[in-house]
């Protein structure tokens, strides 16, 4: 198999992420995924907003827009409806996809458009030095909460459901092939998807929550996911302080870039 950092990352060595971040992990997650679908290179687009995951867009080897931040989802709609026969794929993190890009995020996912959106959950911003985001767990402690983060933090999978997505999947870094595996479905699927990727940053968030390093951080991953199906045949003893990986929903709706086609072709007299 071709050599997958020479095919599909631009040479910018060194990346700025930290040892042991599992976002590089994650971005390889995301390359393999294209590799195993064979995606045109020239029609493929990667938009990332703001934020350490979203320097991703820069190291990849396609059609790239880094913008601002919590705005990458506008972005890609635009990309999306300009060109409907590119793969989108959006590359942003918790804190750019649920708190400053939060009401692009549910009203993407509303409008049922065809766009892969993998969250780099690393429960805080990294980048700025580990304030607290949507998605930092309750009682979790961070620079703008020291003595612990009193919010009560979204469940992304309970969000995009709500808000109308119609795939969503979970995977951790530890998990790296199932991670593969499901932004591969992600992007086959036809509507809005969301891939949540459980991903460690081990400076920021971990070491003020005494998570032991990278290599620790992992094993957390690993003794506390669980295959959704796996789960559903466990007790409440047994489901205490764990979350479930694979594939958390798969539906139907119709899709937004479809349906904006069929009023321009009304508007245009071409269904006449
Ligand atoms: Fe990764 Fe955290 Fe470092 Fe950012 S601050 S590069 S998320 S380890």
């Amino acid at each position: 198999m071709e050599n997958l950092l020479a095919k599909y990352f631009r040479p910018k060595l060194p990346h700025i992420w930290c040892p042991g971040c599992g976002n590089g992990i994650v971005t390889a997650c995301v390359a393999r995924a294209i590799d195993k679908l064979q995606l045109d290179q020239d029609k493929t687009a990667i938009i990332s907003g703001i934020g350490c995951s979203s320097r991703a867009s820069g190291y990849l080897n396609f059609d790239t827009v880094h913008t601002a931040h919590g705005r990458a989802i506008p972005f890609a709609t635009g990309v999306k409806l300009t060109k409907p026969e590119h793969n989108v794929i959006v590359l942003t993190g918790d804190g750019d996809a649920t708190a400053i890009g939060g009401n692009h995020f549910i009203h993407a996912a509303r409008r049922n458009i065809n766009l892969t959106v993998v969250v780099y959950n690393n429960n805080i911003y990294g980048m700025t030095g580990g304030q607290f985001s949507p998605l930092t767990p309750h009682m979790s402690m961070a620079t703008t909460a020291p003595y612990g983060n009193v919010d009560r933090p979204f469940d992304m999978y309970e969000l995009a459901k709500g808000a109308g997505a119609t795939f969503i999947a979970r995977a951790t870094t530890y998990h790296a092939n199932l991670l593969t595996d499901l932004i591969a479905k992600a992007i086959s699927h036809k509507g809005f998807a969301l891939v949540e990727a459980i991903s460690a940053c081990p400076i920021s968030f971990g070491r003020q929550n005494k998570m032991g390093g990278p290599a620790k951080m992992m094993k957390w991953q690993r003794d506390h996911a669980v295959m959704v199906e796996a789960m559903a045949k466990m007790d409440q003893t047994q489901l205490e302080g764990k979350f479930p990986i694979g594939v958390l929903y798969q539906g139907e709706g119709q899709e937004y870039v479809t349906e904006y086609q069929k009023v321009i072709q009304r508007a245009m007299g071409s269904d006449k």
